[in-house]
């Protein structure tokens, strides 16, 4: 089969290699869609991960082609999706539901190979069942969308607070989606330039502000006759992570959602002491595709236009290059198969 390999940092090969083959308790998979995630490209460049060669892709749909147990059978045939949380299933973190705290977690795309190839093999616990109704596209957004959905819930985003989502990119975008579905008022989505705000605008954004150097925090709080309830920070740039805790209310809650890229950033504690602020890790999902599946195939959430750009996956250095450079227009690259 073919797979995108990193054979080291910033070194990448399209490879000719053998079909993985599922152990037991596993599925192999036919991918039908991968979006490229800006996290990718840090994988490629080594500030996560780490550990080469290794195939990324962590957002997927596909369809089950052979499964490592005869007691898996019934899934051979069948659309999927699934969580990339490789666990072992009998520790206590694993059977409290905290799969990424378990001690030989593993995640798909990033320590484990991933979804950037014309197959993949995934641990069966882990599949959803993709309905009709949703497409292979939509399907391999979920996981940014569930990520989205587990900020959310981590901040316990209430009906009628104000958001600010500061970073437009697809978890920024997914972030709007599943604020203005939980009924959160006054969503306003920032980012450093204009390019991606327009998106924001059309998905409902009440403002958006681009930085560009400008003091947004008074622009915000003129917008929102008041400081906001709650911040989600999707960049992870230092700029904005400072603005984040400077302009949530008192006793207001941020959600650190962006990634730090292994970077150490200068923060202003007072903020966050002085004003009580409850302040959320929020990386990853945590077990909420099914819940992001069901709230798409009853259309309460819709996210498929955020897949802007296709390619085949020979073509992965153009999607790469998309993905870093965002030109007008761009929101997520999707390698079709
Ligand atoms: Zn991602
Ligand atoms: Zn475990």
């Amino acid at each position: 089969m073919k797979a995108m390999m990193i054979e080291k940092p910033n070194t990448c090969h399209l490879v000719e290699i053998d079909k993985p083959v599922p152990e037991a308790g596993w599925a192999l998979i036919r991918v039908k869609a991968a979006a490229v995630c800006a996290t990718d490209l840090e994988l490629i460049g080594g500030s996560i991960g780490k550990q080469y060669p290794i195939i990324p892709g962590h957002e997927w749909s596909g369809i089950v082609e052979a499964v490592g147990s005869a007691k898996d059978e019934g899934w051979v045939g069948r659309r999927v999706v699934g969580s990339n949380d490789v666990v072992c299933l009998t520790c206590t973190e694993c059977r409290s539901g905290r799969w990424r705290n378990c001690d030989s977690f593993r995640e798909i795309g990033f320590k484990a190979n991933g979804a950037y190839a014309e197959c993949l093999v995934v641990p069966v616990y882990a599949l959803s069942e993709l309905p009709e109704c949703i497409s292979f596209v939509q399907g391999a957004l979920i996981e940014p969308l569930a990520v989205a959905i587990g900020t959310a819930e981590k901040v316990d985003l209430k009906l009628g607070e104000t958001v600010v989502i500061m970073g437009a990119g697809s978890i920024g975008l997914n972030m709007l989606a599943v604020a203005k579905a939980a009924g959160a008022r006054r969503i306003i989505v920032t980012a450093l330039s204009e390019k991606r705000l327009g998106f924001a605008r059309e998905m409902g954004a009440f403002a958006t502000f681009a930085m560009e150097g400008r003091d947004i925090a008074n622009l915000i709080h003129d917008a929102l006759e008041g400081y906001p309830d709650v911040v989600m920070e999707a960049t992870g740039i230092e700029d904005c992570v400072q603005l984040a805790f400077a302009i949530a209310r008192k006793n207001g809650k941020v959600a650190i959602a962006g990634f730090g890229r292994d970077e150490d950033i200068r923060i202003h504690i007072d903020d966050i002491h002085i004003k009580n602020l409850n302040v959320h890790g929020s990386g990853n999902n945590w077990n909420l595709v099914s819940k992001a599946l069901n709230l798409l195939k009853d259309g309460i959430l819709s996210t498929e236009k955020m897949a802007t750009h296709f390619f085949r996956l020979d073509e992965y250095e153009k999607a790469l290059t998309m993905t870093k450079t965002r030109p007008d227009g761009f929101i997520k690259a999707v390698f079709l198969f």
